[in-house]
C-alpha cells in the first residue's frame, strides 16, 4: 500500500515539498499526498491580504506582509535551482523584486509542476495525534467554507506552517492610555496610513528596518526606533533617529531609558514572532527559539522525538526558497526510503547538539550566512536537487550587507549575478526610494 503524507501549509516551504514529490522518479513511487492550506490560495506570506485580525471564517489572519514590500535580500540568494528567474520571466530581472513579482515566480514553478490538485484550500489543521500502536498520525481538519470537520490518517506529517505569523507583543507602561494607534508589524499593511506622522518603532529586526523605511519612503514626518540592546547603526536619513529602550508612554510622549523623549502619533511594535503550533499536542510540538540551529530537529527537519514527523523552514532565515527546497528534497528521500535516519534517538540528538555548537561558534552575521549556506550544501549533496554555487550565493549576501552599510535607502538599487544562470541582473529603471508604483507591470518594464 502507498504511504500517505500530510503537508500542513502551502507557503514556499509546503510548495517546495509538493514540488519535490512531483519531481520524484519513477512516478510510481510518489506517495499519496494531501496538503492542507487554511487560506484560499497558495503562497503563504507572499499571498497578500489586506485583512488583519481575523479572516472571513474567524481564523487568525496568517499574512504579515504589506503593500509595497520589496524583497529584503537579493533574489540571487533565494533563486530556485530548478526554476530560474530567467525561465519564469523570459529574461533576467532586477535584484530586489516587489512582493507581487516574487509571488508570481513562486506560483510559476508549482503551476508548471501541476501540484495544485494535491492541495485542499480553506482547510485548517486543528489537531494532530500519533498512535504508537498503528504508527500513524491522525489529522483533524476543518473544511472552513463547508463548516465540516473530519479526520484522516497519515504515515508522515510535514509541518510547513511558517513562523512569522503569530506576533510577539510586549506591553509598556502607559500603552492603555496612549493617544494614537499601537500595532504589531503583523498588522501593518500600508505605509500611507502614516503620512505626515511621527512614528515610533520598537525593535531592530528586519521588520523594524523595513517598515521604518517604508514609512519614510511614503512620507511620514519622522521615524524614531527604540532598541533593547543595540542600535541598527545604519546611516539613516535626517528625520530618523535611534534611541534606547522605551520605558513608558504618557499621552503622546514616549520616554526612553536614557531619559530622552519623543512625541509620537503611532507606535509600531516590530518585536518578532513566535513559533506557534496550536494544532500540535505536547509530544509533537516543536519548541525552539528563532535561530539557525533549531532545537529538536535532526538535519534541521526531522523531529527527534518522533522522526516520522518533519518540520520545514523553521530556521531563522538568511536563505529562504532554495533552503526550503534543500530540506524538502531531503525529507522526500527519507520518506521514499532513499535516505536512512539513524536508528538511535541519541544519534538524532547528537546531530542537533553539533549544529547548535557550530552556530554558537560563529562570530558575526557573515559566519551565520556561511553556516546556513553550508547547511544547504550538506542537504543537497544527499539528494538529486540540482547542485548550485552556494558559495556564490553567500557572496551575494555579503555584498548585500555591504551595500546596506553604504546606503540603507539605496541598497535595493544594486545588482548581482545569478549563481544559477551566470547572468548579471539589470539595474532597475527607478531608484527604490522613488519607485512608488511597485506593481509587477511597472517593475518588469524596461
Ligand atoms: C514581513 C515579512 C517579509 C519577508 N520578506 C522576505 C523577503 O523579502 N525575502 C525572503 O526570502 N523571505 C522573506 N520573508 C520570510 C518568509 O518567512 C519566507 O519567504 C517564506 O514565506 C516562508 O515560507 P513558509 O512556507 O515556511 O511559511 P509561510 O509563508 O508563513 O506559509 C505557511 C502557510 O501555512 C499555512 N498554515 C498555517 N497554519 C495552518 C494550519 N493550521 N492549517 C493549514 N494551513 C496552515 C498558512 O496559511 C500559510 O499559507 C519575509 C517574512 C515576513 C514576515
Amino acid at each position: 500500500m502507498k504511504k500517505k503524507i500530510a503537508i500542513i501549509g502551502a507557503g514556499p516551504s509546503g510548495l517546495a515539498q509538493l514540488r519535490a514529490f512531483a519531481s520524484a522518479a519513477p512516478k510510481a513511487e510518489i506517495p499519496e499526498i494531501v496538503c492542507f492550506e487554511k487560506q484560499r490560495n497558495w503562497g503563504g506570506l507572499w499571498n497578500y491580504t489586506w485583512r488583519t485580525g481575523l479572516d472571513e471564517f474567524g481564523e487568525p489572519v496568517h499574512g504579515s506582509m504589506y503593500r509595497y514590500l520589496w524583497s529584503n535580500g537579493p533574489k540571487e540568494g533565494l533563486e530556485f535551482a530548478d526554476y530560474t528567474f530567467e525561465e519564469h520571466f523570459g529574461k533576467q530581472i532586477a535584484s530586489y523584486p516587489p512582493r507581487a513579482v516574487l509571488f508570481d515566480y513562486i506560483e510559476g514553478r508549482v503551476k508548471k509542476a501541476g501540484v495544485r490538485p494535491w492541495i485542499r484550500f480553506s482547510s485548517v489543521v486543528r489537531y494532530v495525534t500519533w498512535s504508537p500502536e498503528t504508527r500513524r498520525f491522525t489529522v483533524l481538519v476543518q473544511d472552513l467554507p463547508n463548516d465540516r470537520s473530519y479526520s484522516e490518517e497519515f504515515d508522515h506529517v510535514i509541518v510547513a506552517s511558517g513562523h512569522f505569523s503569530t506576533p510577539n507583543v510586549p506591553e509598556f507602561p502607559g500603552f492603555d492610555t496612549f493617544n494614537g494607534r499601537i500595532l504589531h508589524a503583523h498588522d501593518f499593511r500600508d505605509a500611507r496610513e502614516f503620512v505626515g506622522q511621527d512614528i515610533l518603532i520598537v525593535g531592530t529586526s528586519y521588520s523594524a528596518e523595513d517598515i521604518g523605511s517604508q514609512c519614510w519612503k511614503y512620507g511620514c514626518k519622522s521615524v524614531t526606533v527604540s532598541h533593547r540592546t543595540q542600535a541598527m547603526g545604519f546611516k539613516w536619513p535626517a528625520n530618523w533617529k535611534e534611541v534606547p529602550l522605551l520605558t513608558k508612554v504618557e499621552g503622546n510622549v514616549a520616554t526612553f531609558t536614557d531619559g530622552s523623549t519623543a512625541t509620537v502619533n503611532a507606535i509600531i511594535l516590530c518585536t518578532g514572532y513566535k513559533h506557534h503550533f496550536p494544532f500540535m499536542p505536547d509530544d509533537l510540538r516543536l519548541r525552539t527559539a528563532n535561530r539557525l540551529a533549531t532545537a529538536d530537529l535532526y538535519k534541521g527537519v526531522a523531529y527527534v522525538h518522533n522522526p516520522a514527523l518533519f518540520y520545514l523552514g523553521m530556521q531563522d532565515q538568511w536563505y529562504t526558497f532554495n533552503m526550503f527546497d534543500a530540506q524538502a528534497w531531503w525529507v522526500r528521500d527519507v520518506i521514499l526510503g532513499r535516505i536512512k535516519l539513524p536508528a538511535s534517538k541519541n544519534d538524532l540528538i547528537a546531530d542537533v547538539e553539533k549544529r547548535v555548537a557550530a552556530e554558537d561558534a560563529g562570530e558575526d552575521s557573515y559566519d551565520a550566512i556561511r553556516y546556513q549556506g553550508n547547511y544547504i550544501k550538506e542537504l543537497i549533496a544527499e539528494t538529486d536537487y540540482p547542485s548550485f554555487d552556494v558559495d556564490g550565493a553567500d557572496e551575494a549576501f555579503f555584498q548585500w550587507k555591504k551595500h546596506k552599510i553604504k546606503d540603507i535607502m539605496a541598497f535595493r538599487d544594486n545588482s548581482y549575478r545569478s549563481v544559477m544562470t551566470g547572468t548579471m541582473a539589470p539595474k532597475h529603471h527607478t531608484p527604490w526610494k522613488d519607485a512608488l508604483d511597485d506593481t509587477m507591470q511597472s517593475y518588469l518594464r524596461n
